[in-house]
């Protein structure tokens, strides 16, 4: 007998490229159909067939309060009945953007876009309007979206298919994408060394989240910052997974470096479809209508989707016991595999963030992440799948706590994965 879920992809096979609107949603590297989804509430999602599972991909990480928590969905509702767009102004945008630059040490001034990969896109084109410069660095296996000219050693999806470089983008798109190594200084000096006057930013996920979990090494951030300070180039935070994940002020106020310019995403939308892009207000200046630099949106700050985020950095703001409980929760993972299976993995682990890899070395970068097992890793989602307990269908991806998730289901979560680890042992 065929599952809903299995009907259901071979319908949409059809007629959408693979099935998904996004790629890893098709559960390639995992060799499994993928669960079609018809609600979610708290920590558990709920497919078509039936099966509640126990999330831990909570959306890829808007869901730090859980689904459906009942005052994001209330506000949302009776927003809706005020229309669902206007494409004017309205007083949600400035008392979100208000909080964004009391909550986040970086963003006096930002802009509202309708997704992480615009902020981004958006963030670099300020960067290069206001240093007059072309370049910029990124990091082998950081994600930044999937505009042209980030593509290049993209992590996500792109390093679980192994395409490092998508067809379709032309090299002169990317010839000013420069590619460094996370964690590794020397490999920076080297490109602002051969690139004279000419990197308008470095642009990092401050901790990398893209590539599985990979912690900046200490002091890597402020050397980052005081390069860019050295050469006049501008510093980028894409902090669409990390903030107000890490902490109210993203991974800026829990390492206590500022950057120039700061990328939202998922939280900031709290399940609604928004990103941001902000940063000191002369530099924000650069951009249309003040300044030469044009980004526009017809949708951008919806004011359905402002009222997401408006409500969910309420909630977060409300409680800052949140982030020391949602740490404690991923800590008692980590620690519950680092018993069970310490020596044959690698779990790293910040805050609410954390990635088993299957692999024996340390994970501090693209090659060590790539080194990973994912046959393992496939072999161990499949076992957790059917055990009712939803991780991300790739080694490459993060797991995510969320507030919903309950000290039961935490239990359960551990119990397993033990019992995973003792015949993986055996
Ligand atoms: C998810 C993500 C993006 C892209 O955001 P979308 O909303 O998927 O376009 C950019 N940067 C980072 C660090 C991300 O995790």
């Amino acid at each position: 007998m065929e599952t809903r879920s299995e009907q259901l992809y071979e319908a949409a096979k059809k007629h959408i490229p693979g099935g998904v609107n996004s790629p890893v949603r098709a559960f390639g590297a995992v060799g499994r159909t993928p669960r079609f989804i018809a609600s979610a509430r708290g920590d558990r999602i709920i497919d078509v067939d039936g099966n509640e599972m126990i999330d831990y991909i909570c959306s890829w990480g808007p869901g730090i309060l859980g689904h459906a928590h009942p005052r994001v969905i209330q506000k949302v509702q009776e927003a809706c009945e005020d229309g669902l767009t206007y494409g004017a102004p309205t007083e949600k945008e400035v008392q979100l953007a208000e909080q964004i630059a009391r909550l986040v040490p970086g963003m006096e001034v930002s802009r509202l876009v309708s997704s992480g990969t615009e902020a981004v896109m958006s963030a670099v084109r300020v960067a290069r309007g206001y240093t007059k410069r072309d370049k910029i660095i990124k990091f082998k296996g950081c994600y930044h979206g999937h505009s042209d000219g980030l593509l290049v050693k993209a992590g996500s999806a792109a390093l679980t298919t192994s395409v490092p470089d998508s067809a379709g983008v032309p090299e002169d798109y990317t010839k000013n994408t420069l590619v460094a190594q996370y964690n590794d200084t020397t490999s920076v000096e080297e490109l602002f060394a051969a690139n004279k006057g000419e990197i308008a930013a470095v642009i990092v996920e401050p901790v990398a989240a893209n590539m599985g979990v990979v912690l900046p090494d200490k002091g890597f951030l402020k050397f980052l910052r005081e390069i860019t300070e050295r050469f006049g180039s501008l510093l980028i935070f894409d902090e669409v997974i990390t903030g107000f994940r890490l902490s109210l002020g993203g991974a800026q106020e829990y390492y206590g470096i500022t950057p120039d310019l700061t990328t939202l995403g998922k939280i900031v939308g709290g399940g609604m479809p928004i990103g941001a892009y902000g940063g000191r207000k002369e530099i924000m200046e650069m951009v249309s209508p003040l300044g030469p630099v044009y980004q526009a949106g017809t949708l951008s700050g919806n004011p359905i989707a402002t009222t997401a985020g408006i409500e969910t950095l309420t909630i977060l703001e409300e409680d800052p016991g949140i982030y020391k409980r949602l740490e404690q929760k991923a800590a008692r993972i980590a620690e519950t595999v680092n018993e069970a299976a310490g020596g044959i993995v690698c779990v790293n682990q910040i805050g609410s963030l954390l990635s088993i890899f299957f692999t024996e070395r340390a994970v501090t970068d693209y090659e060590s992440a790539a080194d990973s097992h994912t046959g393992k890793y496939a072999e161990y989602f499949g076992f957790l799948l059917d055990a009712g307990i939803y991780v991300a269908p790739s080694q490459f991806e993060a797991m995510f706590l969320s507030e919903a998730h309950t000290e039961e289901d935490i239990s359960y979560t551990c119990q397993k994965m033990r019992e995973y680890f003792q015949d993986f042992n055996s």
